[in-house]
């Protein structure tokens, strides 16, 4: 990830025309899009498939025998072979589509409550989204297991000497996101894994902010479970998906019941589906599921590497500046994180920062960032959140700065 980027392969000009979006103005002035943690925008390529879908096959899936009916059927299974590639599962039924990261969590977690028991233990931690802790609490409600928190430091780094303290013979999950939203920091989740499976326990983790930035492989991570949301990888709402060891989805009870999960059903008894349709209850999100695939194409053309290498450019880029700002405090400055700048300026609300911003053009999140653990760790209400993704340009983090400036000098 340290390597230099190779600015002639990489053109962020050529890129940005991918992205209509970023031809629009916001309050009069171009718009600078610096709120890719929470979602990304979507190339053409992936609206053209959106619209190809519902202008010419739109259908319902796997139960009709007519041609739309096949064609999205097939395009629905070719997106799941390309995440299947894209992560490197072992089987392709081994890809659950969901609506998302938090349906993702929410499966795993309902599967588990009927596995768990009292006296059992779940390690999650301090730097979890809200999606990754009230599950497990639920959970824990449930089964009377008990929740233990891997804690933080100052530089928003997992402390793994307590995660190690923390593990025993009862403990059977470790939930752990591979990215923070709220701070950036790189998770060591190899480690993390390893050294939960010594004793036993599953692992699930959270890659809604790594999979715009890195290309994970279950298979050497050795993850149980993997889940990701496709808004974030340029990619519609809506749609996401859930990685799991074949052996534990077959393990796991279904979550939700309803058409397409079943074999067979008599009032007396259901059989369930085989794997992935087992978790699949319902008409899915088809054309989601279809323009996920798509986005993955899409990045994988530009390549992850290439990806890396840029926004960590803009990371230092940005970085450097604010620093050099008088009263700015960031916030997460572990040695291994990716392209989020979370950060206060004096005691200036965060809000009337990103409101002066967002009239100014630019977008950037404020507030606790789903991780209001996080903020109380560091006993502030809030951040102001800055990510950036390739189609940013250090032009813009440099307009940022300038504006930033400017709102500073209004509010003190
Ligand atoms: C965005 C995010 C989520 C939630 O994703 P949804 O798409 O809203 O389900 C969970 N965890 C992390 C780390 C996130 O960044």
């Amino acid at each position: 990830m340290s390597k230099t980027l190779d600015h002639t392969t990489f053109n962020v000009e050529t890129i940005r025309k991918d992205f209509p979006i970023l031809n629009r103005e916001v309050n009069g002035k171009p718009l600078i899009y610096f709120d890719n943690a929470a979602t990304s925008q979507t190339p053409q390529q992936v609206i053209d498939v959106i619209v190809d879908y519902y202008s010419n096959y739109n259908a319902n899936i796997h139960r009709g025998v007519h041609a739309l009916s096949q064609e999205a059927t097939d395009a629905y299974e070719q997106a799941r072979r390309k995440i299947q590639t894209h992560f490197n599962a072992e089987y392709a039924h081994e890809i659950i589509f969901t609506s998302g990261t938090t349906h993702g969590i929410n499966l795993v977690a309902n599967g588990f409550s009927s596995l768990l028991k009292k006296g059992d233990e779940i390690i999650v931690s301090a730097l979890e989204h809200h999606s990754n802790i009230v599950p497990w609490q639920m959970l824990c409600e449930k089964t009377g297991a008990e929740l233990k928190v891997i804690p933080m430091n100052d530089n928003g780094e997992l402390e793994l000497s307590a995660f190690e303290a923390l593990l025993n013979e009862n403990t059977k999950l470790v939930f752990v996101n591979h990215i923070s939203n709220a701070l950036g920091t790189i998770n060591p989740i190899e480690e993390i894994i390893s050294k939960a499976h010594s004793v036993g326990a599953a692992v699930l983790v959270d890659g809604a902010q790594s999979c715009p930035h890195i290309k994970p492989d279950v298979q050497a991570l050795d993850v149980d479970f993997y889940v990701c949301s496709a808004h974030k990888i340029c990619g519609p709402t809506g749609v996401g998906m859930l990685y799991g060891k074949q052996d534990w989805l077959k393990k796991l009870p279904p979550y939700q019941g309803g058409g397409e999960m079943i074999a067979e059903v008599t009032f007396e008894k259901t059989t369930y589906a085989d794997l992935p349709h087992k978790f699949e209850a319902g008409t899915p999100n088809v054309c989601g599921g279809i323009a996920f695939g798509a986005a993955l194409d899409y990045m994988n053309a530009i390549g992850f590497e290439t990806i890396a290498n840029y926004e960590h450019e803009l990371l230092e880029h940005a970085t450097h500046l604010l620093q050099q700002i008088e009263g700015v405090k960031i916030y997460g400055t572990a040695k291994h994180k990716t392209s989020v700048i979370s950060f206060n300026v004096g005691n200036i609300h965060p809000y009337d920062i990103g409101t002066i911003l967002d009239k100014m053009g630019i977008a950037v999140r404020t507030g606790h960032h789903c991780a209001q653990p996080i903020m109380d760790y560091y006993n502030i209400p809030g951040t102001i959140r800055a990510s950036f993704m390739f189609y940013n340009t250090k032009a813009e983090i440099d307009t940022f700065i300038a504006a930033l400036k400017k709102a500073i000098m209004m509010l003190s």
